[in-house]
């Protein structure tokens, strides 16, 4: 939409007119009492190079549709994307998933122990990260290849599919060999390049908002998995920093049924990562679920407190149960069965 200032001359809206045709858009002038407005209906980059703004009589250019494309469910995409990981349906409004798992496959023992747990606790999915993004250069980056292995192995005894976070490219064929699902984790949202890679792999993709990221950009980096064809995407709300410190993160329930309104895309809530701390992580499961969430990934250690990463978080294995319980019960109100096979 151009609004053309109230001094606007005839002959400067027809000059608008001429410019936009140019590009092959529909045009409608929209004559007002003080000033008209010029409807351009069609390409909208094509429309932003024109330069329109510094032409004679135009006050400004507003764009109207939305700058994700793939993602929205304005265009063309209505009916809500279903992604299904080894017979587990993810979104469509009737099933719920729960991811549970800990932050960082440590050791074999801990990773069965945990993976039996959220098993026996009627997860979903299995969580954990073998290459993990550590903001010191010096922390626990993770066991890597090794630490694949032992999910892996956890999946072949549970049966629960694995989640877990692919870092850098160069891993790209052991991630896709043995994990079900391609985390993008908080602050890689913008690391375009690997987005197109997860794209290429084919693998359903967990993608997670970044810490400062806008839905506009998370949406617009969901756009780069699904132009590679790949139409497995889930996104992530993980909380997003804002002034207050009380909390690790400040979880954005609004950004749920936003999402769910302006995009096709399932929605999963991380309260771990925003709460930092664990009593906080089951009111926040059952928010997010009643605010309309297609499932929670949460972390859960059999140690907490000798958890190499994320340990004040982390659900003790043995009250997982009990947290999934809550957890189904709010599902249920909102008419969603728990999904597992
Ligand atoms: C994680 O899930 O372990 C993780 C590192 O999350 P985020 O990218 O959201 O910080
Ligand atoms: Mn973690």
């Amino acid at each position: 939409m151009i609004v053309m200032t109230p001094q606007a001359t005839q002959a400067e809206i027809e000059a608008v007119r001429e410019r936009l045709e140019t590009t092959g858009v529909h045009v409608v002038v929209m004559p007002g009492e003080l000033t008209t407005a010029i409807g351009a209906i069609g390409d909208p980059e094509g429309v932003a190079e024109l330069g329109l703004e510094g032409m004679h009589g135009v006050d400004r250019v507003v764009p109207i549709s939305r700058p994700y494309k793939l993602a929205s469910s304005e265009l063309s995409h209505f009916e809500p994307t279903i992604v299904e990981i080894d017979g587990r349906r993810v979104g469509g409004g009737d099933t719920f998933c729960l991811i549970a798992g800990p932050c960082t496959v440590e050791t074999r023992e801990q990773t069965m122990t945990v993976a039996r747990a959220v098993q026996a606790g009627g997860a979903s999915m299995l969580r954990g990260g073998a290459f993990k993004p550590r903001t010191s250069p010096f922390a626990f980056k993770g066991l890597g290849v090794a630490g694949l292995e032992i999910l892996s192995e956890a999946r072949a005894e549970t049966g629960l599919p694995v989640v877990s976070e692919l870092l850098d490219a160069q891993y790209a064929d052991v991630m896709h060999e043995h994990a079900d699902v391609l985390q993008i984790g908080a602050r890689n949202m913008q690391n375009y390049a690997l987005l197109e890679v997860a794209g290429k792999l084919g693998k359903p993709v967990l993608l997670k908002r970044g810490l400062s990221s806008s839905l506009d950009e998370l949406l617009q980096a969901a756009d780069y998995v699904l132009k590679e064809g790949n139409e497995q995407v889930m996104l992530c709300e993980r909380g997003i920093r804002t002034f207050e410190t009380a909390t690790r993160f400040t979880l954005d329930l609004g950004a749920v049924p936003w999402l769910k309104l302006h995009s096709h895309l399932p929605v999963i809530v991380d309260p771990s990562h925003a709460a930092g701390r664990r009593d906080l992580v089951l009111p926040l499961a059952r928010a997010a679920v009643a605010a309309g969430a297609d499932g929670i990934i949460v972390e859960v250690h059999n140690e907490p407190e000798e958890a190499i990463c994320d340990g004040p978080q982390a659900l003790p294995t043995e009250g997982f149960a009990e947290y999934a319980e809550q957890v189904r019960r709010v599902a249920e109100v909102a008419g969603k069965q728990l999904t597992a096979v």
